[in-house]
Order: structure tokens, then sequence, then C-alpha cells
């Protein structure tokens, strides 16, 4: 009996976070029209940094995991101490030091995780939080005198490419720069 009650939950849960979700979504393009398209539909998610950064490193994944690599982009703040914002609505997964630096994580759902650093933040492992929604405050230190923050982003155990997300990286449709 209380299995259906759980559910009904859970779908209330669900449908509480929806509104927060990208109105793109819905998109046409779905062709089952049962199947939501991918949760990172390419360049879909918005830069965790305002106005749009620039990037100071760029992705350079290691061939072997335990040789040394750039798991994630590092972009440029406009100013010290900015806020860093939730590319896609999430649950804070972690927030915590790692090493010696801030680090927060958010678990977007479909098994992709945004991780920032160094971030110092105030929120708490369990908070929801929606697209543009402010993390924490950059901190400087991983980019030298330049305040920029790391960005990375992990499907499952692997870490891809953060631009993929905020950029429409797909070769056929890159638009002429002109
Ligand atoms: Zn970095």
């Amino acid at each position: 009996m209380k299995l259906p009650a759980l559910v009904a939950l859970l779908l209330l849960a669900t449908a509480s976070t929806a509104p927060s979700t990208s109105p793109t979504a819905g998109a046409p393009g779905a062709r089952t029209g049962f199947s939501a398209p991918p949760a990172a539909a390419a360049g879909s998610w918005s830069w965790p940094l305002a106005p749009r950064p620039a990037l100071l490193r760029a992705f350079d994944p290691p061939d072997k995991p335990w040789l040394s690599g750039h798991r994630g982009v590092d972009l440029k703040s406009a100013s010290d101490g900015g806020p860093v914002t939730s590319p896609e609505s999430g649950t804070v997964s972690f927030v915590g030091i790692v090493v010696d630096r801030p680090v927060i994580t958010v678990d977007h759902g479909n098994g992709l995780r945004s991780s920032f650093e160094p971030v110092a933040s105030t929120l708490t492992k369990g908070d929801a939080v929606a697209k543009g929604e402010v993390l924490g405050t950059l901190l400087t230190g991983h980019c030298g005198p330049a305040p920029c923050v790391h960005w990375g982003v992990r499907r499952g155990d692997e870490y891809v490419n953060p631009l993929e997300f905020v950029l429409d990286l797909r070769p056929s449709v890159l638009l002429p720069l002109n």
C-alpha cells in the first residue's frame, strides 16, 4: 500500500522541478514522443559566469586516467569574487575541500555532474539548484593571478568537455563567423 504513495510523491517531486528545466526540453524533434531528448542537448546549458567568459585553458583529458591533463575548462571571470552559477538545474552532490581547493559539485541527472573550483559556497549537499542559480563565490588561485573558475563535467565517471553543453560543437551546424 505504501509503494503507490511513494511513487506519487516522486512524481510530484519531479513535477515540481519541471518549470526550472529548459524550455527547449519539449522542442520538436523528439521522434518517439515518449523518451525525453538528452538532458544535455548540445549547447542548451548556460555559462556559469556572466558576462560570457573567455576560455583561459581548454579541455585536455589525459589518454589514461592516471596521467595528468586538464579535466575541464578554465573560464576567466570579469571580476574577482564574482558569482558562479549553475549551468543547468540539479542537486548539489558535494561541497567541500578537495586536497586544498573548495569544490562544489552539482548532479544534473542522467549521469551528468558539474564541478566548480575554487568556489566558496554556502549551499549544502542535497540542495536543489535551478539553472542560473548562484552556487557560490569564485576565489582566486586556479589560474595564478587571473580570476578563473575550473569547470569539469563528468558523464558517469568519464570527464567530458564542458563546452559541448554551452556551445553547439557539432561540425554540421557550425555557423559562419561573419
Ligand atoms: Zn583548470
